[in-house]
């Protein structure tokens, strides 16, 4: 095609002709001044006033929020809530054990804080004596990103690979459509439906509003326990160090004449896939990860930090050309709220390498420099509320753990089991806690998952 596209030649490429006709013959269109590139803009209502918004008001000092029905979005089966290594994997596990799925994710890409957050590497895959435990939908997408160009490196035995957070974020979206799973992005979890002690779905704000999502069983995949703590199931309220990633470009144009023997800059990070560009952790002080006031004071902080740090970076002779490439849009809360479930993962389990019959998973470790761990289903089960399963890195798990529970691969494997467990519930209708976690060891063996 040559010169610039139109509307219409746009939406064709765009696969969406149909629409081009169907909006061409009922809106009013106007082709804008001000920018020359075609763009066009019709006016969808006017004199338009929000209908049905019962707006909170002001009584006698008091914020009161009135009772409003509220649209029902969706109805599904299983509802997944949160978009990570866990909550991706999830959906995936359940929509293929037959389950319909929806995954809801509060910003406009999947992968949680392996993109939005850049942590790239992928730690915890593996076990003393090398053997990999992180098998099954997780260790799919790694094979996926192995066949991209430029998209993870390292990937062989014995070592920790990284990857580029837009190929996994372009491979979870292509995994996700495959399975079929419905996705609403842009969409923020922020209620509980629950009648009886028992969820129902979930109240969520978007730019459409406030609206429903009624579901059989919904899987808690938010990291922090959003779902699970606003249905009232117990769980420990911890802090931890927040920090914020970034990366850095050219560590290809270092002159090495210039820098000659003095001591490199500090803090200049690990290679990514990308050449020349670093990805750079920032461990961050011990906070509370769920309070609005320190999660701002944390990203105000921490921006001036990082800019001054490479400002200093470039000081240094043969680093002038080195820069601050992006600051990762989400910041690095590692743990928040942790479920209190049926079981927990403690480390003397691990020591002892306890064999749970209720096995769902295999944990690994940082550099292999542990044994294997088992996961029992009873850590994704809340003690109290029904219809409920938590995955990834807020699963029941002892404070000693957590660091362990929250690696990637760790969250796969959680999230994997999450997603049989609710496809068996959905389908002998039965609660998460009744659950034949026989069948589900099966599922997940049909699904690759390896459980020891
Ligand atoms: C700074 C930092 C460095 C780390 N380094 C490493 C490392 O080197 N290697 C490693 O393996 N691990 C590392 N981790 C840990 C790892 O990244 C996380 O623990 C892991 O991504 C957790 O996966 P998850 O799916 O449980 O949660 P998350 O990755 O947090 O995903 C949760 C998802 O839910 C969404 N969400 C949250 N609340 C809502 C809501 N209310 N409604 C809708 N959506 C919601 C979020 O947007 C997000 O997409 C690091 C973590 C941090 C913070």
């Amino acid at each position: 095609m040559n010169g610039p596209m139109n509307r219409r030649d746009c939406l064709k490429v765009l696969g969406l002709s149909g629409l081009a006709t169907g909006l061409g013959s009922s809106r009013s269109q106007a082709q804008n001044v001000g920018e020359s590139s075609g763009f066009q803009s019709s006016v969808l209502a006017s004199h338009k006033v929000q209908s049905g918004w019962a707006n909170a008001t002001l009584v006698n000092g008091k914020v009161i929020q009135p009772q409003r029905e509220l649209t029902i979005l969706d109805s599904t089966d299983v509802l997944v809530v949160g978009g990570g290594p866990a909550g991706v994997v999830a959906a995936i596990a359940a929509q293929r054990a037959g389950a319909n799925v929806t995954l809801v994710e509060r910003y406009g890409h999947l992968g949680g804080l392996w993109t939005g957050g850049l942590v790239l590497l992928v730690l915890g895959h593996i076990v003393q004596g090398g053997k990999q435990v992180c098998q099954g939908i997780g260790e799919e997408i790694m094979g996926r990103l192995d066949k991209l160009d430029g998209a993870i490196i390292d990937r062989r035995s014995g070592v920790n690979p990284t990857v580029d957070a837009e190929a996994v974020k372009y491979v979870m979206v292509e995994m996700i459509e495959e399975a079929g799973v419905k996705t609403f992005l842009h969409c923020w979890g922020v209620d509980a439906i629950v009648n009886d002690n028992a969820v129902q779905g979930v109240v969520f704000e978007s730019k459409s509003g406030r609206q429903a999502i009624l579901a059989k069983i919904v899987i808690d995949a938010t990291g922090d326990g959003d779902v699970f703590a606003s249905a009232g199931a117990e769980f420990e309220h911890r802090s931890h160090n927040v920090g914020l990633v970034y990366r850095i470009g050219n560590l290809d144009r270092i002159d090495k004449d210039k820098a000659g023997d003095s001591p490199a800059p500090k803090r200049i990070g690990a290679h990514t896939p990308v050449p020349g560009v670093n990805w750079v952790n920032l461990r961050g002080p011990e906070v509370d990860g769920l309070d609005v006031a320190t999660l701002t004071r944390m990203e105000m902080s921490h921006r001036k930090y990082i800019w001054s740090h490479i400002q200093k970076t470039r000081q240094t002779p043969g680093y002038e050309q080195v820069y601050l490439m992006e600051t990762a849009p989400q910041l690095g809360v590692r743990i928040t709220r942790v479920l209190q479930g049926l079981s927990t993962v403690s480390l003397d389990d691990l020591k002892a390498g306890t064999k749970f019959p209720d096995v769902v998973g295999v944990g690994g470790s940082e550099s292999g420099n542990h044994g294997p761990w088992q996961i029992p289903y009873g850590a994704l089960v809340p003690t109290k509320v029904e219809n409920v399963l938590a995955a990834g890195r807020c699963i029941s798990a002892e404070i000693r753990m957590a660091d362990l529970v929250r690696l990637i691969p760790n969250c796969f494997v959680t999230g994997h089991a999450a997603g049989a467990a609710a496809a068996v519930a959905v389908q002998d209708g039965r609660r998460p806690r009744d659950v034949d976690v026989a069948k589900v060891q099966k599922i997940l063996t049909e699904q690759g998952a390896y459980l020891g």
